[in-house]
């Protein structure tokens, strides 16, 4: 029998019980939507976070969902949802930053208590979330003006036990591929360097979201906690194998203006080929990118408009 509170942002739920509410993050007024699920039996604690960035809408969804469908007394162990990470961008239909600072929250981890508002929130995730964690999903898509297949990244920077034990959960998904990540800043790097294991799931695109897309997110979901031991029946093998991405190139833009992808999605290009380019206002060409080597498109930015530095097109093998 399980006899332990679970407690976060100032929520609080008794064994046995789910608690719906706010949590604030320590030392602000900042508040995130949540669900608290305590099961009445012993088992892991599982953190999952949607919405970081406002405009991913199947995994905040999905995170709705499943904070009103999970019931404690079908849960050995300890389930923490954050709806949304990011409501001032999801409030304000924006992509990426959190309006308060400007900030990227994903790019900020483990965050700073004396920090902007953004770089507080990567703080009270890391200490009070994560902390509490023995596993842990990030749970995003496509944003506004993303492309995407559905696909989870696993961190490649961690000690082998993490990075095998985040690997062993990734498999288990219905994706269409699966990526080793050698970032080391995200909301699951951060905590993959610091022990947890934790994995990152994309489904869903371009701002756009069905019931389709969120029952396949949330089935991926029940998968991960039936993995882990939380819940009863979900721990099957994927309908699909999933391709494995071990090398992957994220291309940035290096100026801004108008971008003009040649390639879509789970294209396969060849080495030297071009998949897009950068015009000015005027049509002239400013830059033009091709593949490094033989591999398959893993996203696309799909808006017209780009602006230096922003991220352009992944492409792997
Ligand atoms: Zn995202």
């Amino acid at each position: 029998m399980n006899k332990q509170e679970l407690r976060a942002g100032g929520l609080v739920a008794k064994p046995g019980e789910k608690v719906q509410g706010f949590m604030t993050v320590t030392g602000t007024d900042y508040q995130m939507p949540a669900t608290l699920v305590n099961g009445t039996g012993e088992g892991k604690t599982i953190l999952l976070t949607a919405g970081i960035h406002g405009g991913e809408y199947p995994c905040i969804q999905a995170a709705i969902e499943l904070g009103r469908e999970l019931q404690p007394e079908k849960v050995k162990g300890q389930i923490i949802i954050v709806h949304i990470v990011n409501p001032p961008a999801f409030n304000a239909r924006l992509s990426y930053i959190n309006p308060l600072d400007e900030k990227n929250i994903n790019r900020l981890f483990p965050g700073d208590p004396k920090g902007t508002i953004s770089q507080q929130i990567a703080w009270f995730i890391t200490q009070e979330l994560q902390g509490q964690a023995d596993f842990y999903v990030d749970m995003h898509g496509g944003d506004i003006h993303e492309e995407l297949p559905p696909y989870a990244y696993y961190p490649g920077v961690a000690s082998a036990e993490v990075v095998a034990a985040s690997r062993a959960v990734v498999v288990k998904l219905d994706v269409d591929f699966i990526v080793k990540s050698s970032a080391t800043t995200g909301a699951y790097n951060s905590a993959a360097i610091r022990g947890l294991p934790c994995i990152l799931m994309e489904r869903g695109s371009s701002g756009l979201w069905s019931p389709r897309e969120v029952e396949l997110y949330k089935k991926d979901l029940l998968t991960v906690l039936g993995v882990q031991g939380l819940i009863e029946g979900y721990d099957s093998v994927p309908d699909k194998e999933s391709m494995e991405i071990t090398k992957a190139v994220y291309l940035d833009s290096t100026c801004s203006g108008c971008w003009y992808p040649a390639v879509k999605v789970k294209e396969t290009v060849k080495k030297g080929q071009k998949i897009g380019e950068i015009r000015d206002f005027f049509g002239e060409v400013l830059e033009t990118f091709y593949a490094d080597f033989d591999s398959i498109i893993l996203f696309v930015t799909s808006s017209l408009a780009i602006g230096q530095g922003d991220a352009i097109i992944t492409y792997g093998i």
